[in-house]
């Protein structure tokens, strides 16, 4: 079973973070977000923001949600550490298949700095979105991209990958994210998600 933390996995880029992600629970994470009419300029310079807050947090996948956009965008990139980057910016992305054999992985997130858990999931998933180019795409993906397409995915719904673990361990983590100190901003938790 391999040991990935998707949001969470130290990508050693310098880049400087352009928006502020938001810490759980905060009541917009649980919003449902709305499809992108067509990918434009304005659309474009959001997702390069986007990666550049990713890449800076560090972490390897971001959802607009997670930055208080509520719109179907999200972006991943999963190049290791020293190789070139290789971004995927996924618009209105849409689930048409998921195999029926699951996996395990244990997951982080940027939205909840510090906090990992074993999450089941399809193993392969193959979607349809936009891409930068406003074209209409299929991607399928196996292992570690499926399992983090499914976490940014859910991002997009309200859903956090806390929401797939019992209440009980739901709360726990909620509870332990409500009482850290917010007060020196979101650098302190971004410093906090480096695993
Ligand atoms: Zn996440």
């Amino acid at each position: 079973m391999p040991d990935l933390s998707f949001c969470g996995l130290l990508k050693n880029r310098t880049a400087m973070a352009k928006l502020p992600i938001i810490i759980a629970p905060d009541p917009r994470l649980k919003i449902t977000a709305t499809l992108v009419d067509k990918v434009d300029n304005a659309v474009r310079k959001f997702m390069d923001d986007l990666l550049d807050t990713m890449y800076a947090a560090p972490g390897i996948g971001l959802a607009a949600p997670q930055v208080g956009v509520a719109k179907r965008i999200l972006v991943i990139d999963l190049a290791q550490k020293d190789s070139p980057p290789a971004p995927l910016q996924i618009v209105n992305p849409e689930l048409i298949w998921t195999s029926e054999e699951f996996e395990s992985n244990e997951e982080g997130c940027l939205s909840l700095p510090d906090q990992y858990a074993e999450i089941k999931r399809p193993k392969s998933a193959r979607i349809r979105y936009l891409d930068q180019q406003n074209v209409d795409r299929e991607l399928e993906a196996t292992g570690m991209l499926a399992a983090c397409l499914q976490h940014e995915m859910d991002h997009l719904d309200g859903r956090l990958f806390v929401d797939h673990l019992s209440r009980l361990k739901r709360d726990m983590i909620l509870r332990k994210l409500s009482k850290l100190d917010h007060s020196d901003g979101n650098d302190h938790h971004r410093t906090m998600s480096t695993v």
